[in-house]
């Protein structure tokens, strides 16, 4: 008789519905789940991270021995753990004398890599299946994008809605309007009062996880005292529900606010349930749609969220796929300016920026526009190198896999692809923090001040960055008209901002090493 199929599901991959999984019967599969040294160390995760990662995977091995499946658990702390997917795939294959091995693709191209060096030296086959948790296969993203010359988002966008069927009338989007993009940029207003997201109490096998990761993990980034994050798809079913019911009727209008001390606001927070695999995108796509056939949601809202997720998600994953392993390395600007230590330490007088990285300590998490317009806008315009920030977000965010991080960081928000994702870069003075926040009013710096002491970092090192990269930028039509606005400035005001700019930069002290990849 062959022996069994082994079925390695790796630590976002916690789907019932799993491909690999499509069809097996449970008395001739082992399911091989693995907590791998190599995994939580290649980065110094933030501990949140880990605990999430390790606490979701371990609840998923008990949700699936209980549904009657053999699974061969590997903790990181068991005796002979080999520490990487490889050679714990092959002990298994040999532990249980499998027949074949099958796995669905990885999120990274770097573990893809190494599961495809696996298939000649593994003595049985190995099988690597499409992961169909997407709307888009990567098949079809890359016919989308042969087929053009500029791959906007939008356009993509407008596929997915019509092959999903999701905001549809007919062949036509709902309301008359594919976007509502213009509706959703209101700031924040003092009256608004956002109902708290779900928080999900850590229960025994979490606190076993917070302990170990305490002791194993001690120099990781972050705090693990407010640790909440659902961990079952259970939980993530309830954080959706409160989502939809709650706080999705205001989600599109504060889409892209900002407000001191408020990390939530109206966002949904299911990234990380989504990317573990415990809470299906298009589900959460249907259920807001739902709200919005039942009138409890308006479109600008539903349509904004769901194009989060069909559009922005699915989009950002196919350029992934499409632009490895050169996006890893792109540098378009030529940005070599160390990370700033404060990045790490919150130690600044930039209110919106310790208010940023408050949270992502404390989190694990920051709101979109916190990541593009605060962190990413302030990497982008003071030149920091792709590689040291794209580190640092997949070390922070606990819904960071290099998939949907690195095309966020280096594409979109330091346009380190040259514009093949964003027609422009996201790069912005203090006016744009100060209408979408409320930092700027107590904030040490004054956000009205251009140039000189007290002046707002934000404002000298927008020109500066403008200037430093106008060989790139000029002809760029979105950005262009910057340089006539700077070409009509008297000399004296310019060279203020190079000045101010050059201070600002001289005065980053920077981080020192041993989190990031070398
Ligand atoms: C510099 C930068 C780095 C980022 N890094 C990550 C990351 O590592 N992991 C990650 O999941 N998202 C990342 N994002 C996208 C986005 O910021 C997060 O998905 C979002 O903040 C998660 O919070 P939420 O669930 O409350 O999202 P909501 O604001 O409620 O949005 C709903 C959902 O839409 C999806 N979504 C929204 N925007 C994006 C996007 N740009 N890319 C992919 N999915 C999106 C997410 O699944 C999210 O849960 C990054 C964005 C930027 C600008
Ligand atoms: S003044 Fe500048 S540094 Fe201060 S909060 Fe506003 S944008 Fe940030």
């Amino acid at each position: 008789m062959p022996g069994p199929v082994l079925v390695p599901v790796l630590g976002d991959q916690l789907t019932r519905d799993l491909a690999s999984l499509r069809g097996r019967t449970k008395k001739d599969t082992v399911i091989l789940m693995m907590e791998v040294a190599d995994e939580t160390t290649y980065v110094k995760h933030h501990k949140t991270k880990i605990v999430l990662i390790l606490s979701a995977m371990r609840h998923f091995a008990a949700e699936l021995r209980k549904a009657g499946w053999t699974v061969d658990y590997i903790a990181l702390e068991d005796d002979g753990n080999s520490g990487s997917f490889t050679s714990e795939i092959s002990r298994a294959v040999d532990r249980h004398g499998a027949s074949e091995v099958r796995v669905v693709e990885p999120g990274e191209w770097r573990v893809l890599k190494a599961l495809e060096g696996l298939k000649g030296p593994l003595p049985v086959p190995l099988e690597i299946l499409p992961d169909d948790r997407f709307v888009c296969s990567l098949n079809e993203f890359y016919t989308w994008a042969q087929s053009r010359d500029t791959l906007r988002m939008e356009n993509f966008y407008r596929e997915m809605r019509r092959k999903t069927g999701l905001l549809m009338d007919g062949d036509e989007p709902e309301g008359g309007q594919w976007n509502y993009d213009h509706d959703n940029r209101a700031s924040p207003d003092k009256d608004m009062d956002p109902p708290p997201a779900p928080k999900f109490a850590p229960d025994d096998v979490t606190c076993e996880v917070i302990g170990m990761v305490e002791r194993r993990f001690a120099d990781h980034f972050g705090s693990l005292d407010k640790f909440c994050w659902p961990v079952t798809s259970d939980q993530a079913e309830a954080a959706l529900d409160a989502f939809i019911t709650q706080r999705l009727p205001d989600f599109g209008t504060y889409q892209d606010a900002m407000v001191h001390g408020s990390d939530d606001l109206f966002h949904s927070l299911l990234s990380t349930s989504i990317n573990l695999g415990i809470l299906d995108p298009v589900e959460c796509c249907r259920r807001a749609e739902q709200a919005f056939r039942d009138g409890k949601a308006p479109i600008n809202a539903v349509e904004g969220f769901i194009r989060q997720i069909i559009g922005w998600r699915e989009y950002i994953r196919g350029m992934y796929w499409l632009e490895m392993p050169e996006l890893a390395e792109a540098n378009a600007l030529n940005a070599t300016r160390p990370l700033p230590e404060f990045f790490w330490t919150g130690e600044t007088e930039m209110r919106c920026m310790a208010d940023c990285v408050r949270s992502t300590r404390d989190n694990s998490h920051a709101h979109h526009i916190q990541r593009l317009m605060v962190l990413g806008n302030f990497a982008l315009i003071a030149g920091v190198r792709p590689q040291e920030v794209e580190d640092w977000f997949l070390v922070v965010y606990a819904d960071a896999y290099e998939w949907v991080e690195l095309p966020n960081v280096a594409a979109m928000a330091l346009w380190a692809d040259k514009g093949r994702l964003a027609s422009k870069p996201y790069a912005a003075s203090g006016n744009y923090i100060n209408k979408m926040s409320n930092y700027c009013g107590d904030c040490a710096y004054s956000v009205s001040k251009k140039t000189g002491e007290g002046a707002c970092p934000f404002n000298p090192l927008y020109w500066d960055f403008l200037i430093r990269n106008r060989k790139v930028l000029e002809s760029n039509h979105r950005i262009g008209r910057a340089y006539a606005t700077w070409d009509r400035m008297k000399p004296d005001k310019q060279q203020a901002y190079l000045d101010s700019a050059k201070a600002v930069l001289d005065g980053l002290k920077p981080a020192s090493g041993g989190w990031a990849r070398d």
